[in-house]
């Protein structure tokens, strides 16, 4: 009886299994017909001085225009393509996207650099800096320098060997890189002295919670003098008020990115965001800091 139980409880996780799959199959392939039908979109956001409104870069962030569900976020369908060969063709459509881009907006006399957010997964790949060479290669009017990859701190950067060499590679290739999603991963200090990384960019949650939290202030100060020692350049994400804005420039971050600044815009917006851009005035009026 046990055994015949047992048997059918086999067969019921088999056939959920089969569904379960059945269902990930099907998305991926709706991923895979969505990037050819051009459902897909960058969004960008800019990256700024907060004292001088210099703008210094913008970072283009994935959406799928899909045709039943609407606009969707980067985080419904990432991490369903992880370690999958897709997220590498999507990973590579989205380089090219961010150049054909830097292309369009030198038209327009814009001069802006564009940061791209890559996985893991595909950083690990032996051929990324010889692919990112081929793509700069089809994009020959771009100035690579005015590409930056952002990459998140996770345990495949424990293999702190490959990255550093890959990342090598592509600085060669005049590509630099940031540190995304700062304080929240596996990084150590290890990682800090060896990564040719050119930018730290402060995780939104100690943003978020600095003004209620002394902790995460004293995390942020941690952070900012780390970057300092490093000479890495410090980039506070998930500014999204005058205030906060006000603390990281008076604890010595200059660049901010956030919805004080503006929201991620579809390309066709950005120019006139730009042109109407001004940082608020208590920005403006802050003192430098400089430290000794
Ligand atoms: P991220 O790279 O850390 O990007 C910042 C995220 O914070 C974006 O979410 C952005 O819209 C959001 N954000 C910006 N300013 C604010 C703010 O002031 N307040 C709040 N609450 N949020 C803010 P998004 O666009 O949903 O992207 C989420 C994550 O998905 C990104 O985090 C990045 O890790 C990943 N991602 C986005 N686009 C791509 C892509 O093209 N390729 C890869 N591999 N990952 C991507
Ligand atoms: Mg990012
Ligand atoms: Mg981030
Ligand atoms: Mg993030």
């Amino acid at each position: 009886q046990a055994k015949i139980a047992g048997k059918n409880r086999f067969e019921f996780f088999n056939l959920q299994l089969n569904d379960n799959l059945k269902a990930h199959y099907e998305y991926l392939d709706q991923i895979s017909n969505g990037l050819n039908m051009g459902e897909f979109e960058l969004y960008y956001q800019p990256k700024v001085e907060m004292r001088t409104g210099n703008l210094i870069g913008a970072e283009a962030l994935i959406r799928w225009q899909h045709p039943d569900k609407g606009l969707l976020s980067p985080l419904t369908f990432l991490p369903q393509i992880e370690e999958h060969p897709l997220s590498i063709t999507l990973g590579e459509w989205v380089i090219h996207q961010a150049l054909k881009q830097l292309e369009t907006w030198k038209t327009k006399n814009i001069a802006i650099a564009i940061s791209v957010n890559i996985s893991a997964h595909h950083l690990m790949q032996s051929n990324f800096a010889e692919r990112l060479a081929e793509i700069l290669a089809e994009h020959p009017s771009v100035n690579p320098a005015d590409l930056q990859i952002e990459i998140l701190e996770t345990s495949q950067i424990e293999d702190l060997k490959h990255t550093t060499n890959m990342i090598n590679l592509c600085n060669k290739l005049g590509v630099s890189f940031a540190l995304d999603d700062f304080g929240t991963g596996y990084s150590s200090l290890t990682y800090l002295k060896k990564l040719p990384i050119h930018q730290i960019k402060i995780d939104q949650s100690f943003v978020k919670e600095m003004l209620y939290n002394i902790n995460d202030l004293s995390i942020l100060e941690a952070i900012i003098s780390l970057a300092e020692a490093f000479q890495h350049e410090v980039l506070a994400e998930g500014v999204e008020t005058i205030e906060q804005g006000n603390i990281l420039l008076q604890l010595g971050c200059e660049l901010a990115q956030g919805y004080a600044i503006s929201k991620p815009l579809p390309a066709s917006d950005f120019p006139n965001w730009l042109s109407n851009w001004q940082p608020p005035q208590e920005w403006i009026n802050s003192e430098l800091q400089t430290h000794d």
